[in-house]
C-alpha cells in the first residue's frame, strides 16, 4: 500500500489542536458582530479572472501562487482557489446589488485561503483568515474603527505587544507621478538590483519597496517616500485617519515602505506585527483601502476598506508566547454499567441526558465496569452514571468522579440533578 499524507503545505488539525482554532474563531465572530459586521460566505473558488482583475495580474499572488483548477473540457471555465477573500466578497457585492443596501455594507468571513507558495514556517498552501470588509464608506473614521477592531482581536486572543504599521499609498491622482519618480530612482541604481527586482522594476516598481532582499534595505531607506508626495485630498485623509486612531487610543508606527502586495489598494495601508517579530513570514495580518476594486469588478465606483488576519500565525505566536493549550471540552457524565452486555440501557440513559442538553457519552463497548470507569476518568468526566440492578426501580447510581462520592438518584430526576451538581461544582472551584 502507498502511504498517503496531507498535501505539502497543508496540515491536519487534530482534536487537541483544533480547540485553539475554535477559540479564535469564536472571538473573531463575537468581535465582528459587536462592531456590526455581518456574516458572509463566498465560494472557495471563483472564475480565475475575478482574482486576475481583483488581486492584480502583476502580483506574486496571481502570477506565481494562484491554485488554478485545470478546465475539464474545452468549454468549461477556468477557476482558481481563492488566495484571499476580498475579490470574492466584492464580486458578491456587485452581483447581489449590495450598493442599494444602506452603506457601508460591513461584512465578515472566516475560512481557508490557498496560495501555491513554497511552504515554510508560518507559510502554508492552505491557511485561515479572519476577514472584515466595510464597503461603501470613504473613511477616514471607518479606517480607524477597522484597525482598532483588528488590534482588539489580538488582545482578546491573549496576544500582547501587537503593533500597527501604517502608511498611505495615495490614489490615482498622486501615485502615478510617485511611481515614475520611484522608477527613475531605482533605474539610477539598476546595477545594484537583483534579477527579480530588475524584472519588477519594469512591471510593478512599487513592489520593490517591500522587497525582502537584503541589498534592497539600504536602497529602500533612501528611496522617495510616498507620504511626502501625496496629493492634498490623500494627505488630508491620511492625517484624519491618524487623528481618529489617536482619539481611540491606538498607537501606530508610520512605515513609508509599506505598500502591500496586492494592486488594488489605495490610500490607507496597514499591517499587524508582534513587536520584535517583523520578519518576512511574520505579518499577523494586514489590510487597507481599495477604493478602485468595486469598479474594477463591474460595479459603480465605491470606496472600501478591509483586513485579513492570518489565524495560523496567531496560533503560532500564541504558542511562542507560552499561552496554555486550550483544553478540549469534557463530558459532564459517562454512562457506564455493571453488565457489559446491557448497551441498550446505557444508550437509552445517555440519549435522555443529551436530549436534556447535557454532554454525556455512553459506554457502548462491552468491557468490564472497572475499565469503563477508568476510561471515564481519563476523559476527565465529572460524573459516572452507573446503570445496574436499581434500574428495575427506576434508579441509577450517580458517582462524582472528582469528589469520589456516590448516591442513588431517581432516573427521572437525573438530568436536573446532574445539571445542578455540575453547575454548583463549577461555581465552587471557579472553573470555566
Ligand atoms: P496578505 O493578503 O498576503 O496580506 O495576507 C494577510 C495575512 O494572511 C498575512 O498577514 C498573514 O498573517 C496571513 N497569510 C498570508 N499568506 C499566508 C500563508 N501562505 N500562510 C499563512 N498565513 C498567511
Amino acid at each position: 500500500m502507498p502511504t498517503f499524507k496531507a498535501p505539502r503545505g497543508t496540515r491536519d488539525l487534530l482534536p487537541p489542536d483544533r480547540t485553539g482554532w475554535s477559540r479564535l474563531e469564536r472571538i473573531a465572530a463575537d468581535l465582528a458582530a459587536r462592531y456590526g459586521y455581518r456574516e458572509i460566505e463566498t465560494p472557495l473558488f471563483e472564475q480565475t479572472e475575478v482574482f486576475e482583475r481583483g488581486v492584480g495580474a502583476v502580483t506574486d499572488v496571481v502570477e506565481k501562487e494562484l491554485f488554478r483548477i485545470a478546465p475539464r473540457t474545452e468549454e468549461s471555465e477556468s477557476w482558481a482557489l481563492r488566495p484571499e477573500p476580498t475579490a470574492g466578497i466584492v464580486r458578491a457585492y456587485v452581483q447581489h446589488g449590495m450598493q442599494t443596501w444602506p452603506q457601508p455594507v460591513r461584512l465578515t468571513l472566516r475560512g481557508p485561503m490557498f496560495r501555491y507558495d513554497r511552504p515554510q514556517a508560518g507559510r502554508y498552501r492552505q491557511f485561515w483568515q479572519f476577514d472584515v470588509e466595510a464597503i461603501g464608506d470613504p473613511g477616514p473614521a471607518v479606517d480607524a474603527e477597522l484597525i482598532e477592531l483588528g488590534l482588539r482581536f489580538y488582545r482578546e486572543a491573549g496576544l500582547d505587544g501587537v503593533d500597527v504599521l501604517l502608511n498611505s499609498i495615495g490614489d490615482a491622482t498622486c501615485r502615478p507621478a510617485y511611481v515614475d519618480e520611484l522608477s527613475a530612482y531605482y533605474r539610477a541604481h539598476v546595477d545594484r538590483l537583483p534579477a527579480l527586482e530588475r524584472d519588477r522594476l519594469e512591471r510593478n516598481p512599487l513592489r520593490l519597496l517591500d522587497s525582502k532582499e537584503p541589498v534592497m534595505a539600504e536602497l529602500n531607506a533612501l528611496a522617495p517616500k510616498i507620504t511626502e508626495r501625496l496629493c492634498e485630498p490623500c494627505a488630508g485623509h491620511f492625517a484624519a485617519v491618524r487623528a481618529h486612531l489617536d482619539a481611540v487610543g491606538v498607537g501606530f508606527r508610520l512605515e513609508p515602505t509599506l505598500v502591500r502586495g496586492l494592486d488594488y489598494y489605495t490610500r490607507t495601508a496597514f499591517e499587524f506585527y508582534r513587536r520584535g517579530a517583523e520578519g518576512q513570514q511574520q505579518a499577523l495580518g494586514g489590510g487597507g483601502r481599495y477604493d478602485g476594486l468595486v469598479e474594477l469588478l463591474g460595479g459603480r465606483p465605491t470606496p472600501a476598506i478591509g483586513f485579513g488576519i492570518g489565524l495560523d500565525r496567531v496560533i503560532l505566536a500564541l504558542e511562542a508566547s507560552g499561552a496554555p493549550q486550550v483544553p478540549e471540552p469534557r463530558p459532564v457524565a459517562v454512562v457506564v454499567g455493571a453488565d457489559p452486555a446491557a448497551t441498550i440501557e446505557r444508550l437509552q440513559v445517555a440519549t435522555e441526558l443529551r436530549a436534556a442538553g447535557i454532554a454525556a457519552r455512553a459506554e457502548l463497548g462491552q468491557r468490564k465496569l472497572g475499565k469503563q470507569l477508568e476510561a471515564a476518568a481519563r476523559e476527565h468526566a465529572h460524573f459516572a452514571v452507573i446503570v445496574g440492578d436499581e434500574l428495575a426501580d427506576g434508579q441509577v447510581q450517580l458517582k462524582d468522579l472528582e469528589a469520589g462520592t456516590q448516591r442513588l438518584v431517581v432516573l427521572a430526576d437525573l438530568p436536573r440533578e446532574l445539571a445542578r451538581a455540575h453547575a454548583s461544582h463549577r461555581h465552587g472551584v471557579g472553573e470555566d
